[in-house]
């Protein structure tokens, strides 16, 4: 053979290079891609912490016929194939099961995501005045540039919890005719000093205090007028006092809703991509699933942005426990050793987004590896740092079953690599079922501007996520 058809061949069969997928989809499926982004875009306005991420995943999966595991053992119901049952962890975090019709112990197909994003927390003491405004202390959470915060339109959502057991929901910000809140930033015209210092520094966290209000109230026996207004507004609208902060989990978000981003609308500019898009492409995905062979599973977790501490995060037993309870209401009954092999048994696909290759700032990456914009869902076989230090790194022969079963779907995809060799990096939950002897691999959509109040994906990535997603949740 000549070399030049030794290249033509290998042209045909796509030359190892990745391409948008824009291009590789027929109008049918353009139509089905435009379509499941407007459902993304009101699942991430309804959806601005991880709570609100959790009331919207348990509700669609009870209108889909998910039922919740306390309830299956209460009323001492058994497990059968194609059975639909849901676990939900303190509000913040839930698990999702389509019973397949082999046993647990021959493993789960599942696909795990984050529900939590970068964000402001309020500090347990928030509340001061001075100099003529009431303000909230802040403690970030998460990865973020504190820079991008300031001056910004802000939401503030979550929940006081009451010593009387009572919870109070607080969502201000969202609505049109809602009052917004910010965050100053010294005026150029003084930011000499600012400008000096480098981006990391130039504003801190302990400058990161949110404005609450600014109208006191007329009484001159009164020490903190401005500071009094706010908290009768607070009492008399949410029945909460001061002290409630010190039981509350308040998170400052940016406001607004998500919107098509682009002349052509190919993209979408929303905060909380990371990692809700992925969230809601293997919500979805699991919804369409009927009868499996193996147990579909998906998983919402909190605290990923945190190290996935605490009972809500992935690396706390509560996925574990749920499936030895799965276990219990199965055929064999649930042991040790039933558990041990569900979990080695079962394959992972780590849904979690990728920073993707920007072409304002090529610096960092390796454009030969990087992931892009439209090229469809990313497979990352390794995350970590420096030497892929703390990565779960997942075995060749894993990601070649992955890549048939992409190929053989028509799911378009693209391999990547957060950033050059030795330019920084990061991990995901993956390797915290890789511990549990899972096979797993990091597969998730690519971002533009990731951690940044504002992050953009595009539309046809999310799909082919849900797409790759729905594949490996009905394997046979
Ligand atoms: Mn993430
Ligand atoms: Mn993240």
């Amino acid at each position: 053979m000549k070399n030049r058809d030794v290249e033509a061949k290998y042209r045909e069969k796509g030359f190892y290079s990745f391409s948008s997928a824009w291009e590789k989809i027929q109008e049918e499926e353009r139509k089905q891609v435009f379509a499941l982004a407007e459902d993304y875009k009101l699942f991430l306005d309804n959806g601005k912490i991880e709570r609100e991420c959790v009331e919207q995943i348990v509700s669609m999966a009870r209108v889909a016929g998910f039922v919740d595991l306390e309830e299956m053992i209460q009323a001492g119901r058994r497990l059968e194939p194609g059975i639909k049952v849901m676990a939900v962890n303190r509000n913040k975090a839930v698990a999702l099961f389509v019973i397949g019709k082999k046993s647990l112990s021959e493993g789960l197909y599942i696909v795990g995501s984050h529900i939590d994003s970068p964000r402001l927390d309020l500090k347990p003491q928030p509340l001061y005045e001075d100099s003529g405004l009431a303000l909230l202390k802040t403690h970030y959470y998460g990865g973020i540039k504190k820079y991008q915060w300031a001056t910004l339109p802000l939401a503030i959502h979550g929940v006081f919890a009451k010593k009387d057991g009572s919870i109070v929901h607080l969502n201000i910000g969202e609505r049109e005719d809602d009052p917004l809140f910010v965050i100053s930033d010294i005026l150029p015209h003084l930011g000499k000093a600012q400008a000096s210092k480098t981006m990391s520094e130039g504003i801190s966290g302990e400058n990161l205090n949110v404005i609450l209000g600014h109208i006191p109230v007329k009484d001159d026996d009164i020490k903190e007028k401005v500071k009094l207004g706010v908290l009768q507004i607070l009492t008399a609208k949410y029945g909460v006092d001061e002290a409630d902060f010190t039981s509350a989990e308040i998170e400052i978000v940016p406001a607004g809703r998500s919107r098509d981003a682009g002349l052509d609308r190919g993209l979408i500019l929303a905060y909380g991509h990371d990692d809700r898009s992925c969230a809601f492409a293997s919500l979805r995905a699991i919804l369409d699933v009927e009868h499996p062979v193996y147990t579909a599973s998906a998983l919402f977790v909190d605290k990923e942005e945190i190290g996935s501490m605490g009972s809500t995060g992935m690396e706390s037993v509560f996925y574990e426990n749920t499936v030895a309870e799965l276990l219990a209401l199965e055929g064999e009954g649930y042991s040790e050793i039933n558990l041990r092999r569900a979990f080695s048994h079962s394959r992972v696909l780590s849904a979690d987004v990728d920073g993707a290759f920007d072409p304002t700032y090529p610096e960092p990456f390796d454009k030969r590896n990087a992931s892009f914009m439209g090229n469809g869902v990313v497979v990352q076989k390794y995350t970590g740092s420096r030497g892929k230090y703390g990565s779960n790194d997942a075995s060749a022969e894993f990601v070649a079953s992955i890549r048939a079963l992409y190929d053989e779907n028509n799911v378009v995809w693209q391999t990547g690599e957060l950033g050059k060799v030795d330019e920084g990096g990061g991990g995901t939950i993956a390797y915290i079922l890789a511990n549990r002897g899972a096979d797993v691999i990091d597969c998730g959509v690519p971002v533009l501007s990731m951690h940044a109040p504002w992050e953009l994906i595009s539309k046809v990535d999310l799909y082919m996520a849900w797409k790759g997603y729905r594949a490996f949740l009905q394997s046979k």
